[in-house]
């Protein structure tokens, strides 16, 4: 189920938590996966042989709010395996601080790396798949940017225009069987989550009907989906992965 072989796949921000989870799942579908990220020094994404047929290449440097770099990469990947089909748009920060206090450059950093870096790499990647007549675009959103979340309003902002984004882009480029969807992660075990207060992290786990936080493969087993063949119909969509904490 969910087979991906002979497909070429680039994740963003996948060094580690949620990307390098989507990274490993792609390639364990027989993928071959290119895992991009920011910083290169602290990973190990392509350390062994993927699961399954797939493949994982080396981690590459690429910084999703520079339009130079992202240019270079796509260019490299198509230059190297020809073809391009799915990209996932993972890379993501939070800066949180109650509006009232919340800087400008607060402000502009989340939407520069959540928002207009997803921008900047499916634009790269649009070329090449209207020219192939197929293609995957799959961007990880958050619960908080459908519900609302006190001191995220940057978060939020950056997440709900990736919502609105992507609807948009499927209505654009359906007609080449281009689908567009995104994954909305509820609270997920990473170094994101980790990073709050415990209080706050025991505050939201007992808001998540499923009693539980995600992990990692929890939401990189959506993004195989819609990766797939058997999502071909599916285009637009927002697939909550969130244990029922919003409806
Ligand atoms: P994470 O552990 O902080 O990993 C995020 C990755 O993105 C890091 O490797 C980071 O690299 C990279 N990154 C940051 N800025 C970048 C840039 N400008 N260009 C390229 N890569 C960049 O976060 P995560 O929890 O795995 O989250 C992954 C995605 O899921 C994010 O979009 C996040 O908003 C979303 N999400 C997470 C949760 C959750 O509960 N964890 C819930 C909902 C949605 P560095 O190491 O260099 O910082």
């Amino acid at each position: 189920m969910f087979e991906l072989t002979g497909k070429v796949a680039v994740v963003t921000g996948a060094a580690r938590g949620i990307g390098r989870a989507i990274a490993w799942a792609l390639a364990s579908r027989g993928a071959l996966v290119v895992p991009t990220d920011a910083v290169v020094s602290s990973p190990d994404v392509g350390d062994s042989p993927a699961p399954g047929s797939g493949r994982i290449a080396d981690l590459v440097r690429m910084n999703v709010t520079e339009a130079a770099d992202v240019e270079a990469v796509f260019a490299g990947v198509l230059a190297e395996h020809g073809r391009l089909d799915i990209l996932v748009n993972n890379a993501g920060i939070t800066r949180d601080q109650l509006l009232m206090r919340m800087k400008r450059e607060e402000w502009d950093r989340v939407l520069e790396v959540n928002l207009t870096g997803a921008f900047v790499c499916s634009q790269a990647v649009l070329r090449p798949m209207m020219k192939q007549r197929s293609g995957r675009i799959i961007s990880i959103s958050s619960v908080v940017g459908q519900m609302g979340n006190a001191g995220q309003s940057n978060y939020a902002a950056s997440k709900a225009g990736l919502i609105g984004f992507s609807k948009s882009l499927a209505r654009e480029v359906a007609a080449r069987t281009i689908t567009v969807n995104v994954v909305a992660p509820g609270l997920i075990d990473t170094d994101m989550t980790r990073a709050l207060p415990e209080a706050v992290q025991a505050e939201w786990q007992s808001k998540v009907p499923l009693g539980r936080f995600g992990t990692p493969a929890d939401v990189a087993a959506a993004v195989c989906f819609l990766a797939s063949e058997e999502a071909s119909y599916v285009t637009g969509q927002v697939l909550a992965v969130n244990g029922g904490m919003y409806t």
